[in-house]
């Protein structure tokens, strides 16, 4: 059984997990409307990893007994002048969910509560791949940066992203 207050940081992080999903989803939407098919696959896959992370940390919240609540989420940004400017701001994003992560495994290891430790190292190394994807994709743009050629190419690259 976690504390009460380690509940409550989990149904936060939730619901962050969910305007995660819900950010990456207005980036794909942005991206087929400017035409990036690509790009709107790569976030749309990124969207669906984003739910199952949330449900990942809800089965936790209620494998240890207690309720998972969900909260009202703000609205994401709808409009990127191109997908580095997405990317970009995607890794912004996932720095913060890094933070908010070690946190919560600050709190754990202050409560000595290893259940939820041995829990958060799976997102934990998560956060390392997510920062590295959108890592890689930034730095690739970047390469041909200002070139319609290079970008289409790119885009085209991006669609190629395998579900897990
Ligand atoms: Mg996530």
């Amino acid at each position: 059984m976690i504390s009460n207050k380690m509940a409550r940081e989990i149904n936060a992080q939730i619901n962050r997990e969910f305007f995660s999903a819900f950010l990456y989803l207005a980036m794909a939407n942005d991206a087929a409307d400017k035409g990036f098919n690509g790009t709107a696959r790569w976030m749309t896959l990124q969207f669906e990893e984003e739910q199952e992370h949330a449900l990942k940390f809800a089965k936790y919240v209620q494998d240890q007994g207690h309720k998972v609540v969900l909260d009202a989420m703000e609205a994401p940004k709808t409009e990127w002048s191109g997908i580095l400017e997405m990317f970009e701001d995607a890794l912004l994003h996932e720095k913060k969910v890094t933070a908010w992560i070690n946190d919560l495994y600050t709190l754990a290891l202050e409560e000595k509560d290893y259940a939820t430790q041995s829990m958060l190292k799976w997102f934990i190394d998560e956060q390392v791949e997510e920062e590295a994807n959108c890592n890689e994709a930034i730095s690739a743009l970047q390469h041909v940066a200002g070139s319609a050629n290079g970008t289409y190419m790119m885009d085209r690259q991006f669609g190629k992203r395998q579900g897990d």
